[in-house]
């Protein structure tokens, strides 16, 4: 066998893709191996980010004029998408961001169209330093590349206290006043906003985040997560 051919096989082993999750090698262009891809369950609602509340069509709530934007979840938290969401929040595994990105593509009810600029939910100064990453601007990173959005980094966060353990309404106040635009950034104009996240769960940061891109001009802010994970599973940490 020739000596190119010989190392080309060895590359094949390193450049085979193989599922995300599991480790399982993958045929083709498939986002998660198929026993993975059963253990999903899309997020068919959207969620109220001042409430928290679910409903099917964004127009009852924008024609009431009650504040706050709706959220688009691509799946549920529990299974494949926690386990991924975990291991690049707490295992460093930085690559999952990828597969985070392209769950939300091939997932979410609706995406942000090309031209649509799309901003990552801070993480606070120490909670950065001591992961070395915002996991939130890893995802939005690859998802500007892969639906054709810029990505714009512009919001900044206070180090406020932890939201494990809190109930929805202490899950409000804790992250009320938090965000800030960062330094001299500005809203561009006319554009449609999309805030992007790992997980949703009472929609309190997205709504206090998107209060800020609202009172800084932005025409309309949609929010945007890979999971949205339900109340009641409260126990694991929160950013
Ligand atoms: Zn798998």
């Amino acid at each position: 066998m020739a000596i190119s051919s010989i190392s080309k096989n060895i590359l094949s082993l390193f450049l085979r893709k193989v599922c995300p999750a599991c480790g399982s090698r993958l045929d083709g262009s498939q986002l998660l191996c198929p026993w993975c891809e059963l253990r999903l369950d899309r997020c068919s609602e959207i969620h109220w980010s001042s409430t928290g509340s679910s409903f099917s069509n964004p127009s009852d709530h924008l024609e009431t004029g009650v504040a706050g934007v709706p959220v688009y979840s691509a799946v549920m938290y529990a299974g494949v998408p926690g386990e991924i969401v975990v291991r690049l929040k707490f295992n460093g595994e930085k690559h999952l961001a990828k597969a985070a990105a392209g769950m939300i593509m091939q997932y979410s009810i609706r995406l942000p169209d090309p031209g649509d600029i799309l901003v990552p939910v801070p993480a606070g100064r120490k909670r950065k330093r001591e992961r070395g990453y915002n996991q939130a601007a890893l995802i939005t990173a690859k998802l500007a590349s892969m639906s054709g959005c810029r990505s714009l980094d512009i919001l900044k966060k206070d180090d406020g206290p932890s939201q494990v353990g809190l109930s929805p309404s202490q899950r409000r106040q804790n992250v009320a006043g938090i965000f800030q635009m960062k330094g001299r950034c500005r809203v561009p104009d006319g554009v449609d906003i999309w805030l992007v996240d790992d997980v949703a769960t009472t929609c309190s940061t997205i709504d206090s985040a998107a209060g800020v891109l609202l009172d800084s001009g932005a025409l309309r802010v949609t929010g945007l997560t890979l999971a949205y994970r339900k109340r009641t599973a409260d126990s694991i940490v929160q950013r």
